[in-house]
């Protein structure tokens, strides 16, 4: 078990994301928005014809179910080239997707982050006591065939 706080805070403004859009911030400040729930990386599955997302618990090859974090972050797209890094220019284009708590989305939707957000709370494990992250939840991606991943849809943790 893990509360490892995920946030580089040195050097943050107090409640920086309330006085600048999204689009301003700079790259410490947009990573420091990640509250570390893991839920972006679950693996979907959409609806060609509807586009509607489902989320299944499980989860990419690199989440630690342990932490609910990613196991190597830093250096991801050399087992995952797939893995999209979000910044304040494609987030129009991947906010639809987005857990609805993810500090992406909730700030890009116009709304406040909840305050059990790590920034608020000032610390990881008020993430874990609200019940948002997955950690200990998951399943992993190699022992779950894809024809399974159906089996494994779940609600949001919210
Ligand atoms: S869903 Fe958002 S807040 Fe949660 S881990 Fe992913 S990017 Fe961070």
């Amino acid at each position: 078990m893990s509360d490892k706080d995920v946030i580089a805070r040195h050097g943050l403004a107090k409640r920086f994301w309330e006085k600048k859009p999204l689009t301003k911030l700079n790259k410490t400040e947009w990573e420091a928005l990640c509250d570390g729930c893991g839920k972006c990386c679950l693996n979907k599955l959409e609806d060609e014809d509807t586009g509607e997302v489902a989320l299944t618990c499980v989860a990419c090859r690199l989440l630690d179910d342990d932490t609910g974090l990613c196991s190597q972050y830093d250096i991801r797209h050399q087992f995952v080239p797939e893995c999209i890094v979000m910044t304040p220019d494609n987030i129009d284009d991947h906010a639809y997707w987005l857990p609805q708590t993810c500090a992406y989305r909730l700030l890009w939707e116009g709304k406040p982050l909840f305050d059990w957000h790590p920034l608020i709370s000032g610390t990881q494990a008020s993430v874990h006591a609200a019940g948002v992250s997955m950690r200990h939840r998951t399943v992993p991606e190699f022992d779950t065939p894809l024809e399974q991943w159906e089996d494994h849809i779940i609600e949001e943790p919210l």
